[in-house]
């Protein structure tokens, strides 16, 4: 047997070591009635956080050493241990949650498929970004000296999951898999919504760790329900970088709380997005009906829990406008009331509906069916005008949950006005045929400085995890636009550039080398080969 248990006994997971906590027990919740699911978890200690950190930061060093083949079977491993947990694992996440069997499936094969990624990218190597220039000592004037460039990861990394994707964005989601390939030990706070999951999870990279020799400290899984337990482990001198997950708010706090450390790190936060949708003259009046069929079930997906969930949708008057409004108006009005994964969020949409409805805007639909779930939400389309939109900010944050605002009958400048006053997104979509393109250029362009990924003719649910894929955008949508969550290139958020200068060639890193060990892709005097 594994030393560390098996099934759920409320356990965090220290450096390879399994302990209880001592603080305020919680419990996860049943979505659908409301009762607390066993185990009960105590919140983690100052002295369990802190013991992480130490363990991690004394794992900096070797687990920064480590080949990176290593790196990838450990990666490998962690993938093989989520399957392994078969049924186990997914009862807990639909038991939690209350996801159906069929997209909990899914979110562990593409959680698998991150670390299947990760593992490639690794063992393909050339993601280091090494660059080589020999030196010149015959350069007239001042002798040209030997520089060598590549990437390194920046230490160890604290990690907060969403509740939304209890497998793919939690213990061994996306920002997990990545700091671990980049060479990152990772302290990670599970969602408190879903603790049994982040135990099953937490003990398979423990385990994976163990198996093959790694320091202790390359992982540990801390739980708390307390913003104490998450802020303690961001002020944790061990800590070098944050990845975050969730809320606004909750984003925000850790990236005041990280600034405000005698030495700041970086806080890679990927928060709430409305991604708006807007709907050309040409595409509205030839397949209007078709395009608010497709939104509605976009939005409506998983009670619209998702960060790239369609929040608004604008439109121009014209041929097609009314059988547009009208197919949006029916099918969120058919769309069934459902159990959202927490209560908190479910007291979230409700509250922020309420503010809402406070502006000027007004309701055209509210789904159907009451839902004995304890944590229902129903599907709501509210409206306002294009001139409503751009004197209420307000109206353009993001209403967590089946929510869409409809914003009919803008003229092509109040589009544009609208676009200009958006701040950063996750996405925007655009509906359009033939001239559309044309004619509004100018919004595209604006919009093209808002967002992380601009879509078009489609639904911006739905994130493909590939090498083009960026998951992220301008502030307020994530913290630093410059790098993507999902896909490869989100080991960028915890590595550095570190160049060595006129070193003697054998003590150079492997990827450094003339003679290239690991035949990997870099650029030598400005040759890329
Ligand atoms: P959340 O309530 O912000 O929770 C995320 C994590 O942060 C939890 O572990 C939470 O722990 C912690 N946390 C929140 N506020 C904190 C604070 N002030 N100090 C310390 N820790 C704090 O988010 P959620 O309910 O899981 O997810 C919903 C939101 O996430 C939506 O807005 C959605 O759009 C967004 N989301 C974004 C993405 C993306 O990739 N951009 C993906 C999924 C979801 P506690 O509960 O213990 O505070």
């Amino acid at each position: 047997m594994t030393g560390l248990g098996s099934g759920l006994c409320g356990e965090h997971f220290v450096a390879g070591r399994a302990e209880r906590g001592t603080g305020e027990v919680f419990a996860a919740g049943d979505p659908h009635s409301g009762q607390a699911l066993e185990p009960q978890y105590a919140e983690a200690s100052a002295d369990q956080i802190d013991r992480a950190c130490a363990a991690a930061e004394a794992a900096k060093l070797p687990f920064l050493a480590t080949e990176p083949a290593l790196r990838a079977r450990l990666l490998r491993t962690i993938a093989d241990g989520l399957v392994a947990l078969g049924d186990e694992l997914v009862q807990r996440v639909m038991a939690e949650t209350a996801l159906p069997q069929a997209r909990v499936l899914n979110e562990r094969g593409r959680t698998c498929n991150q670390l299947q990624q990760f593992a490639a990218l690794l063992e393909d190597g050339s993601w280091v970004d090494a660059r080589i220039d020999h030196a010149d000592g015959k350069r007239p004037g001042l002798p040209k000296p030997d520089l060598r460039r590549m990437l390194q990861a920046l230490g160890p990394v604290a990690v907060f999951g969403a509740s939304n994707f209890p497998l793919a964005y939690s213990v061994a989601g996306g920002d997990t898999a990545s700091a671990l390939a980049a060479g990152c030990p990772v302290v990670c706070k599970g969602h408190p919504a879903h603790p049994g999951t982040s135990e099953l999870v937490g003990r398979v990279i423990t385990e994976a760790v163990r198996t093959l020799g790694l320091p202790a400290g390359t992982f540990s899984l801390v739980h708390g329900r307390s913003e104490a337990t998450g802020g303690r482990l961001v002020l944790n001198p061990a800590i070098a970088a944050v990845g975050f997950t969730g809320s606004h708010r909750g984003g925000r706090a850790l990236m005041d709380l990280a600034a405000g450390r005698p030495e700041p790190i970086p806080v890679f936060a990927e928060m709430g997005s409305v991604n708006p949708v807007f709907v050309l003259p040409r595409a509205l009046q030839a397949r209007g009906v078709q395009i608010a069929e497709q939104l509605a079930g976009s939005a409506t997906l998983a009670q619209g829990q998702f960060c790239t969930s369609p929040g608004m949708v604008l439109w121009p008057a014209g041929e097609g406008a009314e059988a547009f409004a009208n197919k949006l108006r029916d099918k969120l009005a058919a769309a069934s009331a459902g159990p959202a994964v927490h209560a908190t969020i479910r007291s979230g949409y409700e509250r922020t509906l309420e503010e809402v409805k406070q502006l000027p805007v007004t309701v055209a639909a509210t789904g159907s069916g009451a839902s004995a779930d304890a944590t229902a939400v129903c599907p709501m389309l509210l409206s306002a005008t294009a001139a409503a939109v751009l004197q209420n900010p307000r109206l353009r944050t993001e209403i967590y949950g089946p929510a869409v605002l409809a914003v009919p009958g803008g003229s092509r400048d109040e589009l544009l006005a609208i676009a200009r006053s958006l701040h950063g997104h996750l996405t925007a979509t655009v509906h359009g045929d033939g001239d559309d393109f044309v004619e509004f250029a100018e919004l595209l362009t604006v919009l093209r400085s808002k967002v992380g990924r601009l879509i078009a003719n489609g639904v911006p649910t739905g994130v493909e995890v590939c090498p083009s894929m960026v998951h992220g955008g301008p502030y307020p949508a994530a913290t630093d636009a410059r790098f993507s969550a999902v896909g490869a290139t989100a080991i960028l958020r915890w590595v550095r550039p570190v160049c060595w200068q006129d070193w003697p060639h054998d003590l150079l890193p492997a990827e450094l080398r003339d003679d290239n060990p690991r035949g990997i892709r870099r650029m030598v005097d400005g040759v890329v080969a």
